[in-house]
């Protein structure tokens, strides 16, 4: 069922796509040569965005792509509306293990009025710059796996020995569970017989690609405060602001540590580890913002931290029992391995 309604939506964007553009609609559109730029202008502008990826559209797209360039395609939906797209090049050596290449279809929220153009329009500016969500994570990587076939079929006649799969996968950005996680442990991706994979690296502005083989690991930590509330004019020891505050001091130094070190140039921005502060959450709301005479009984701070392979985990996490998050100063901790970048 849900094959045969992204079927009949695969078709209705085919029209609309083939279909000549508005004049009046996109006045900053050249429409528009069918060419890998023109076609990677085509997958930026599903709005693919968190908290709401239209995933039918873009799958919709790279089925028909698939279909013109002569390789199979087949949707598998694990979950409802997330479905993984899967495409074969089947090699002359089927019995061999496959080469796979993987991508996400999703992308990360975004602030339209923040952007100097409409974050889904791709506009092409004329020094040859495309402006969209998802451009480098991941949506060209995506692209160049498809155009890449493409050219070594259509220019070069090549014809691999080991079986290609291609798959692109939803829901990425916000942890792979319904995505990734429910294909890689599936019969179908068993029977792929994976020997080799590579997924999504950095984009590149030139024709040189660096290959990464090692990762960080991001782990999501949340620190708490507790301590005595209190009116806004008096200083006392412990209060949850105080605590919290002191943690948030001692992270800045361990912060600024690692990144003398990039900035001394010994060690690449991976090679460290990365403190980020992401939230603050305290205070006593009231009618036009916070009382600020208030000291509140609860703070709450959220760090990105990210660990290269190099380091210890356990040694971190001490760090922050003991150091970052101590019950001696009223704090709590949560440590949340995150499987998404
Ligand atoms: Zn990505």
């Amino acid at each position: 069922m849900a094959n045969r309604l992204i079927s009949l939506s695969c078709f209705i964007l085919l029209l609309l796509l083939l279909s000549p553009p508005i004049a009046s609609h996109q006045p900053e559109r050249e429409e528009e040569e069918d060419t890998p730029i023109t076609r990677f202008q085509t997958y930026l502008r599903f709005k693919t965005a968190h908290p709401n990826p239209n995933y039918s559209d873009p799958v919709c797209f790279l089925l028909n792509q698939a279909r013109s360039i002569g390789v199979q395609a087949r949707t598998i939906e694990y979950v409802p509306g997330k479905p993984v797209l899967l495409l074969t090049w089947t090699g002359s050596r089927p019995d061999l293990p496959s080469i796979l290449f993987n991508s996400h279809l999703d992308s990360v929220p975004v602030e339209p009025d923040k952007w100097a153009h409409p974050p889904f329009a791709a506009v092409r500016t004329p020094d040859g710059r495309i402006f969209a969500r998802g451009a480098q994570d991941d949506k060209c990587i995506g692209l160049q796996y498809l155009e890449a076939i493409r050219n070594l079929r259509e220019v070069h006649d090549f014809k691999p020995i080991r079986t290609v799969h291609v798959s692109y996968v939803p829901d990425e950005e916000i942890g792979g569970l319904d995505g990734a996680a429910k294909f890689f442990s599936s019969k179908e991706f068993e029977e792929l017989n994976v020997g080799f994979a590579m997924d999504e690296g950095q984009a590149s502005p030139s024709d040189e690609f660096r290959v990464f083989y090692a990762d960080r690991s991001p782990w999501h930590v949340i620190l708490r405060a507790t301590g005595v509330p209190g009116h806004g004019s008096r200083m006392y020891d412990n209060s949850a602001m105080e605590n919290l505050m002191k943690s948030i001091e001692m992270m800045t130094q361990f912060r600024e540590v690692q990144f003398d070190v990039v900035k001394r140039g010994r060690a690449a921005n991976s090679e460290v580890i990365s403190v980020n502060p992401v939230y603050l959450k305290a205070g006593i709301p009231s009618a036009n913002g916070f009382a600020m005479n208030i000291q509140p009984s609860e703070a709450e701070v959220g760090f990105d931290i990210r660990l290269p392979p190099t380091v210890d985990p356990e040694l971190v996490r001490k760090r922050i029992a003991e150091e970052w998050a101590p019950a001696s100063r009223n704090m709590t901790y949560q440590v949340l391995l995150s499987s998404f970048g």
